[in-house]
């Protein structure tokens, strides 16, 4: 057996991580066992869902490297074949036409409820001659629900987990306007897909159940069924909004690589050893349903932040640098020419030893594509008092002098000036680093001067010490 997993989104909204990691963890488990991952837009619903939404999928997907086997299907392409397998349900006794008027539903409803009992439909149409319906009434197309017995699911997550069978009841599969519903729609697809396991948020369970239904009455087997437990907020609360971010954009927009949020969404509710930073190779090798826990998984943005930290530390320069470009180039008062992106791919190695995400790195990186006068932080414009301009004006003419602007050479400038100054190195190297990046935090001095080059450097210094 092939196995066949998929990932089935809804294009109402945004990539939540919940369903990102699920996409996840389905193309993880056909790696590992040498199977196809295949994708299924369920756009059905025409009210709710949009192309917009679905670029996202497109784009959140590709962006995190999960990529599909086989083409998409977009569920909406194929109603005729879910009412065909509707009609050949009701011709085969398995489904009934039901006549019953909104109104008669929603009294059916509330008498369950005066009763005690879940509102639940009540099969009057079940057994009752479609002729008793009057000439030309609408009529949706219900399943026949097993009255009695139970259901149970051997969940490759959740264990065993069982449904007594009364509490299901006969659901609609076709509407009175002849479009199939949701658990329909999906089992028609899984099958005809050939997928052999479906993962998916454990909110689905009660799903589950219901389409079984279906299953069984067409005699299909049923594919396996793994419910992944759902991503919580560090409060323990269901993930949203007001945690921080909780879509796969908003994740790239703070500056998160894709390795980086990949690694932390599998890490977060699948567990092996103390490894903390897998590969997507080593994923590929080590990922299996056992080391899937059952409760919540609860978002951590520290750690998240902490492992960006540490995939960007072994990312590539080249890579990095244009990701930093990309997002200088959104502000109007950068030179990101030529010369400027040199800059900043030459200091990348010190650059990234110090920021958590590419938000981080890009303001890092800016001072390098800065005209003068630079702005000055508070801190760096307490440095640059006037003792200490005295005595970047000093060293800048040693600076002047100096033939050869690497980092070694500065490097060995500046102990000597430190020297001849009485001074502690820091004494020098801050007000320096304030005086020529506009801040006191930058790689190395040594190398960020000879980053900047040595004209960018005096005129730098000049801009301060005659300014
Ligand atoms: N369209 C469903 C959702 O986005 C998919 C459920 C499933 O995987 O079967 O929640």
């Amino acid at each position: 057996m092939t196995v066949r997993t998929r990932f089935a989104p809804s294009p109402t909204g945004l990539l939540h991580i919940g369903n990102a990691r699920a996409a996840l963890f389905n193309y993880l488990y056909a790696k590992h066992h040498n199977g196809e991952f295949l994708l299924r837009i369920e756009d059905t619903d025409k009210e709710r869902s949009t192309q917009q939404a679905v670029d996202v999928i497109f784009d959140g997907l590709e962006w995190m490297g999960i990529t599909p086997d086989q083409p998409p299907v977009f569920q909406s392409t194929r109603i005729k074949r879910h009412q065909e397998v509707a009609l050949y349900l009701l011709e085969t006794g398995k489904a009934y036409k039901c006549f019953c008027t909104p109104e008669e539903l929603a009294e059916m409803r509330a008498k369950a409820q005066t009763e005690g009992k879940p509102p639940r439909y009540n099969g009057y149409w079940r057994d009752r001659d479609p002729s008793e319906a009057p000439a030309g009434a609408p009529y949706t197309i219900r399943i026949k629900a097993p009255r009695e017995g139970k259901t149970v699911i051997h969940d490759l997550v959740q264990g065993e987990v069982t449904v007594s069978n009364i509490e299901l009841d006969d659901m609609i599969i076709l509407r009175a306007d002849g479009t199939p519903t949701y658990q329909h729609a999906v089992v028609c697809d899984d099958h005809d897909m050939e997928i052999t396991h479906v993962m998916r948020g454990d909110d689905h369970l009660t799903n589950t159940f219901r389409q079984l239904m279906i299953y069984r009455a067409m005699g299909w087997e049923p594919p396996h069924f793994a419910h992944l437990p759902l991503i919580h907020g560090p409060d323990g609360a269901k993930l949203s909004k007001r945690h921080g971010a909780s879509s796969v954009v908003e994740f790239r927009d703070e500056g998160f690589l894709p390795e980086a949020l990949c690694n932390y969404l599998l890490r977060l509710g699948w567990g092996h050893g103390n490894d903390e930073v897998l590969s997507r190779e080593e994923q590929i090798k080590l990922f299996d349903l056992d080391g899937v826990g059952r409760s919540p998984s609860r978002m951590d943005y520290t750690k998240l932040t902490h492992l960006n930290g540490v995939w960007m530390r072994q990312a590539d320069d080249q890579r990095l640098t244009k990701e930093v470009v990309d997002r200088l180039s959104q502000r109007s008062d950068l030179n990101l020419d030529k010369e400027h992106q040199d800059r900043i791919l030459h200091l990348m190695p010190g650059l990234k030893e110090r920021a958590k995400t590419l938000v981080e790195l890009a303001d890092s990186a800016a001072f390098l594509c800065n005209s003068i006068p630079l702005q000055f932080t508070e801190k760096a414009q307490k440095l640059l008092n006037n003792d200490n301009i005295a005595m970047l004006k000093k060293l800048s003419s040693r600076l002047t002098e100096l033939p050869d602007f690497t980092p070694k050479a500065i490097n060995n400038l500046l102990h000597q000036f430190a020297e001849s100054e009485s001074l502690k190195l820091g004494k020098i190297a801050q007000p320096l680093r304030a005086a020529i990046t506009g801040s006191t935090m930058s790689p190395g001095i040594d190398e960020t001067a000879a980053t900047l080059g040595k004209k960018e450097v005096l005129a730098r210094l000049g801009a301060i010490t005659h300014g």
